[in-house]
């Protein structure tokens, strides 16, 4: 079984469904709210789980119900969550209003997550024995530099999602082995809208680049090797959140499990493209079952 380390974010979401979003000062009445558990870290790690990665998860909830309820869903789904921190106050929140255009706003509130700043006792032997370190930038960047420093180490390979997007130090990309924004992410890195002119001027400064491009694909660029497109099946779309998540997630487990980037991406768009035939987040994720057989009826192994 792959490995997978996840140094991340978990957060309650908290979802209002309004005909209408409120304008600043307006109230409205909703038709629905629903709490989902999310956060990118905690997303990628069940995206991997479910695949068959045997994952573990390095980050903290709240000692409140939302944190009993995260650390829960992370297990169910097979996530090892023995390196999760309870700690003082509240977990993460992301407060979304989704209204009837499907359109959405969202306030996240780090909470614990903001208190994890470095690693802890056990987390680099947790890193060093991954095949592959997945980050994001839900932490504060202190962790995640640290949780680089401690896979570059180790030989093992960090997988970045830059999101939510924010200028990255140079230090901490040079720690980075596959970069993967989405367009928006990427042209915020680089200036460059066009998803090319973003993967070569990230390709400066680390050796792999996938930019995803929804239902387009991914573009897969690195150093001195042609630029490859990845098409994405076709499929009805219902709900696009944490397609990306499962991506990573599908696509780290392909490459632990030793398959070449341009078979490991096809295969991370079919689970990708399973997720967003689901509402939700983590209940829209594939099984690797269900994987296998879409993956087949697309001619991908
Ligand atoms: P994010 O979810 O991070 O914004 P994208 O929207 O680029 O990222 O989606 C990530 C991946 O999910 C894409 O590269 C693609 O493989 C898949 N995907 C997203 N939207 C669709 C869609 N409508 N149809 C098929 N695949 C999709």
């Amino acid at each position: 079984m792959t490995a997978i380390a996840v140094l991340g974010s978990t957060n309650m979401d908290l979802v209002a469904y309004v005909p209408k979003a409120p304008r600043l000062g307006e109230t409205v009445t909703g038709r629905e709210f629903r709490t989902v558990p999310g956060g990118k870290g905690a997303n990628q790690a069940v995206a991997a789980a479910l695949l068959g990665g045997e994952v573990v998860m390095i980050g903290a909830v709240g000692a409140d119900a939302f944190g009993v309820r995260l650390r829960a869903a992370l297990s169910a789904s097979g996530v090892d969550t023995t390196a999760l921190r309870t700690v003082e106050g509240a977990s993460g929140t992301a407060h979304i209003t989704v209204d009837d255009e499907g359109a959405n706003s969202i306030i996240v509130i780090p909470a614990a997550n903001a208190l994890v700043t470095g690693l802890e006792a056990g987390d680099e032997a947790r890193i060093g024995s991954a095949d592959s370190l997945l980050l994001q930038l839900e932490l504060p960047l202190e962790a995640v530099a640290a949780g680089a420093r401690a896979a570059r180490a180790h030989g093992v390979r960090t997988v970045l999602t830059p999101a939510p997007a924010r200028p990255l130090p140079r230090d901490l990309l040079e720690l980075v082995d596959v970069l993967v924004p989405n367009e928006h992410e990427a042209a915020t890195l680089t200036g460059f809208t066009d998803p090319l002119g973003a993967a070569e001027a990230l390709l400066r400064e680390v050796p792999e680049v996938v930019v995803t491009l929804g239902a387009a694909g991914a573009l897969y660029a690195a150093r001195g090797r042609e630029p490859l497109t990845v098409a994405a099946p076709r499929v009805r779309a219902v709900d696009t959140t944490a397609a990306g998540d499962t991506f990573v997630g599908a696509l780290a487990v392909a490459l632990g499990e030793g398959r070449p980037m341009p078979e490991a991406l096809a295969w991370a768009a079919c689970g990708a493209a399973l997720s967003v035939q689901r509402p939700g987040a983590q209940d829209s994720m594939p099984s690797r079952a269900d994987l296998v057989a879409f993956a087949a009826g697309q001619g991908i192994r």
